[in-house]
């Protein structure tokens, strides 16, 4: 295939774990692909780097496999929750259908999303580094996709464009969206540490201060003795707190008991970095007359978690077999499109609703510490709210239970005093 063809049938804007799902997906089933791509791999992407067990398949699917990381990263599985009183639970999730044990990947995101390019390469997907997307407008009935390469300005003709950009889309822009306002707009910065004491096969959450709710500080073993240390927080949140996200980050490592300690040889190995995060609200347009959103460009960040290379991978599949379907019916209208946003909603839509809701819950530094309490106190509790943060299991379940418990039963919360013994011994 021509390296720099100028037509394709579909152009995918962005190679971070959407637009390669998307190309992969697109390129297996035989269609023509251009995948541009501002930075040449290996490139670095801000992130946890925590893939949980939702993703495993998907990736399992497009042939990325955990060894193809060699060493560079870190098999987990399963969790351990902290909350504003310094209480802490960890289990695994209930084991998955087939009796395997959940497992998440936390591998740094140098590495994992060239091999996601790489495996929309191998499926026939061509790849255009340091093509940097600049403006699309609508040609024989589809678009001429203007770009800028090494060596100038260049254009490509397709029938379908799919926005995979990240929080900045410049393909939403050209398509008439605004960035998120401050509401569904977060802001999260992390750093690679050595010198972490006590690093297991869990993924650690605390929900460290009542000011900076629903956020929250993680700890991600990443291998090598290595730890993926970082803060989220609504921008919201971020301005009352007048900090700037570095003190906020070195306020979890010193301030969280069940952090402190552990962190008091620990050292930064580079430097800390930031991006938003566009969270998922209800009303954003994911399809448009010959193009279709997906990821972060779409605004598809679990309001709860922070998590996007899920619902990036869900909604890259979901845009690849849209626009093949399009293609097919040579009709690549709006309202073909509407597949796309009929699968991912299908697919994510409850994961990302529930999330809405329970990132307003998780506002109450209260709740909170009585549910951490009460998951400390039984080891079926725990291992359930752990399957409900790593996607192994339906949260919309969690939220009813919690909304019915609060109404009908509030003395669920309220922790039996053999209960507070085994947590005052960190039981
Ligand atoms: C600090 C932090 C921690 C996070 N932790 C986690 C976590 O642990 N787990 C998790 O699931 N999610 C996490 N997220 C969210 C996750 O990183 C994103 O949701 C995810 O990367 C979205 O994937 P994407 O493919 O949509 O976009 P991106 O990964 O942002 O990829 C977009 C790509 O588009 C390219 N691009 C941009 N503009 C152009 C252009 N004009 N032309 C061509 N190419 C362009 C970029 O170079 C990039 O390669 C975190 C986010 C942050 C900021």
């Amino acid at each position: 295939m021509d390296a720099k063809r100028s037509s394709a049938d579909v152009v995918v804007v962005g190679a971070g774990p959407g637009g390669s799902a998307a190309a992969h997906w697109l390129a297996r089933a035989g269609a023509q692909v251009v995948m541009l791509e501002r930075a040449r791999f290996p490139r670095d992407k801000a992130c946890g780097d925590g893939a949980t067990a939702h993703s495993i398949d998907i990736l399992d699917d497009m042939g990325v496999h955990f060894d193809d990381f060699q060493g560079k990263g870190a098999r987990t599985l399963g969790g351990l929750i902290g909350s504003p009183d310094g209480g802490t639970f960890a289990a695994d999730p209930p084991p998955l259908e087939n009796g395997r044990r959940a497992e998440c990947w936390v591998v740094p995101r140098l590495v994992f999303d060239e091999r996601l390019a790489r495996a929309a390469q191998a499926a026939g997907a061509t790849l255009l580094e340091e093509s940097s997307f600049a403006a699309m407008s609508p040609h024989d009935g589809g678009w001429r996709v203007a770009y800028a390469d090494a060596s100038g300005a260049r254009t490509v003709d397709c029938k379908v464009v799919i926005g995979a950009d990240g929080a900045h889309s410049a393909v939403a822009k050209s398509l008439g969206l605004d960035e998120n306002s401050p509401r569904h707009l977060g802001y999260a910065l992390r750093g690679y540490y050595e010198g972490v004491e006590g690093l297991t096969d869990k993924l650690e959450i605390y929900y460290y201060d009542t000011r900076t709710l629903p956020g929250y500080g993680w700890i991600f073993p990443t291998g090598d003795g290595l730890a993926n240390i970082g803060i989220g927080i609504y921008v919201g949140e971020l301005r009352r707190s007048k900090k700037k996200m570095r003190e906020l980050l070195d306020d979890f490592l010193a301030t969280t008991p069940a952090v402190a300690a552990r962190c008091l040889g620990a050292r930064m190995i580079g430097r800390a970095i930031g991006w938003p995060l566009p969270v998922s609200s209800a009303n954003r347009p994911t399809v448009f007359d010959g193009a279709m959103l997906v990821g972060d460009a779409a605004s598809l960040v679990d309001p709860l978690s922070g998590e996007g290379i899920y619902t990036a991978l869900v909604s890259g599949r979901s845009a690849a077999r849209a626009a093949l379907q399009a293609l097919k019916a040579g009709d690549t209208s709006r309202s073909a499109l509407r597949a796309h946003e009929r699968e991912w909603r299908a697919e994510a839509g409850g994961y990302l609703s529930s999330g809405r809701l329970l990132k307003n819950l998780a506002k109450s530094g209260t709740l909170l510490d009585l549910i951490v309490r009460k998951a400390a106190s039984s080891v079926y509790y725990a291992s359930r709210a752990i399957g409900y943060g790593l996607g192994t299991l339906d949260r919309r379940r969690a939220l009813r239970s919690i909304v019915l418990k609060a109404i009908f039963q509030p003395s669920f919360f309220v922790p039996r005093r053999r209960d507070e013994a085994r947590y005052a011994e960190g039981g």
